[in-house]
């Protein structure tokens, strides 16, 4: 959510940034935020004006009274009976008008980074930047959902009796390489100074509203019927959830954290569910870090954390690339967005297996997230970052250590979660 006084200050840097998003039917609400904020404060006004007449005019009567001037303290108390009977009427007013002001400033989008390329969609976004070499071999490599398959690794046949499509049962050592991922993202962030945590997998309607746009959860929460909960689209929106309401004290930050979870996601987007394989599931599993910093230092800490996803990935004999999200490609709430992409040997292309993202204040503005100085309070910022989510982390391992011979090396530093097994074989 973006900062009121900005919009008053300028609305047109607000409509600028909406045509830069690609979302012209969204100019209209800068118009109706402002005249709603008008409203609000005309009425604020208002109400604070009669509260003061009420309180003087109280303060007269007794001496009205006491100097017999009794027509006079009458229409004194006539007046303050009118002023009791019309504040609730307006404060009444007041509310609703604050809750739709809210409710529009949530779908004006957050301020992109100048730096922030603009184009359409994701097929403008733009490569940054190579890291390791992309490797076709000899041999052809087949679908993953094959290659799983020759290794009795899973069964999305029974998944899709006991649950239906976008699920899926991984079995034995796909199981076990699945694992060994997170786990081995988890202690490669508690290594970089991260704290792990495991939060809750499902949360209330006010952290969803407060870390997400309304189309974004739309497409992706699952609800919880008849409860006031959804099910976690990814960890990062109980994590920063978690620092709803609260003062953080300036010298406790960055707040640096990786956690882990279940994410579930309706798919309800415009790419929907992939018919082969494990691509794109209604269930997966993510290991994700989150940053609570300084304003100043949120490009720093950016710039650090995607680094750290490339790492995991080049650690694991995977090539990857980053890629510069374009100012439509940005959810909302998102000042400035980069993928890591990891390369894909059979399909000789890459493709998306992290997200990177600085929120600048928007989610702090939305979930009254402040930090605290010896001069006042402010908002922070936050961030959030993939460091591993699989299965499609795995769809990149399998691929890229596959042998022509059906069988897939483990990547050494997956082999101690694995207990010390270094290939998985053709049953
Ligand atoms: P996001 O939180 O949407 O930025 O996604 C982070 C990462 O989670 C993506 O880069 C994918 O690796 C993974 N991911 C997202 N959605 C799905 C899905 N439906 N199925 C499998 N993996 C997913």
């Amino acid at each position: 959510m973006i900062d009121i006084a900005r919009l008053r200050e300028d609305p047109e840097s607000v409509r600028e940034n909406i045509r830069k998003k690609f979302q012209d039917h969204k100019l209209p609400l800068v118009d109706e935020a402002l005249k709603l904020d008008q409203a609000k404060r005309a009425s604020e006004t208002e109400g604070s004006e009669l509260r003061a007449e009420k309180n003087k005019i109280s303060k007269s009567i007794g001496q009205l009274m006491r100097e017999g001037k009794k027509e006079e303290a009458e229409a004194a108390k006539a007046r303050v009976k009118e002023i009791n009977e019309k504040l609730p009427e307006l404060e009444a007013t007041q509310k609703e008008t604050t809750q739709k002001l809210l409710e529009v400033m949530y779908q004006i989008p957050n301020f992109i980074d100048p730096s922030v390329p603009i184009g359409k969609d994701d097929s403008e976004n733009v490569e940054v930047e190579r890291f390791g070499e992309p490797v076709v071999p000899p041999y052809e490599i087949p679908h993953h959902a094959d290659i799983i398959h020759r290794v009795n690794g899973m069964d999305k046949e029974s998944a899709g009796r006991t649950s239906g499509e976008g699920f899926y049962y991984l079995i034995g050592d796909i199981a076990r390489l699945h694992e060994a991922m997170i786990a081995y993202a988890r202690d490669y962030m508690i290594d970089k100074g991260f704290t792990y945590c495991v939060p809750p997998f499902m949360i209330r309607s006010n952290v969803v509203n407060g870390v997400m746009s309304f189309e974004e959860m739309d497409a992706m929460m699952y609800k919880i019927e008849g409860e006031d909960l959804y099910l976690i689209g990814t960890s990062e929106h109980s994590m920063i959830g978690r620092f709803q309401g609260q003062i953080v004290e300036s010298d406790k930050l960055p707040i640096r954290m990786t956690s882990y979870s279940p994410c579930f996601r309706k798919e309800g987007g415009s790419h929907g569910l992939e018919e082969r394989g494990l691509y794109r599931v209604h269930q997966f599993e993510k290991e994700e870090m989150i940053v609570l910093c300084e304003p100043e230092n949120s490009m720093e800490e950016y710039e650090k954390m995607w680094r750290y996803t490339v790492d995991v990935f080049r650690n694991m004999d995977v090539p990857v690339r980053q890629l510069e999200c374009c100012s439509g490609d940005l959810a909302d709430l998102k000042v400035k967005s980069c993928d890591v992409e990891a390369w894909s040997p059979r399909q000789k292309k890459y493709f998306e297996v992290g997200s990177c993202s600085t929120l600048g204040d928007a989610q702090a503005r939305r979930l009254g997230i402040r930090a605290k100085n010896e001069k006042g309070t402010y908002y922070l910022h936050t961030l959030n970052n993939t460091v591993v989510a699989s299965p499609r982390g795995m769809i990149a391992v399998i691929e890229n250590n596959y042998n022509e011979d059906g069988s897939i090396n483990i990547p050494k530093v997956l082999q101690p979660y694995m207990g010390g097994k270094t290939k998985i074989v053709t049953q």
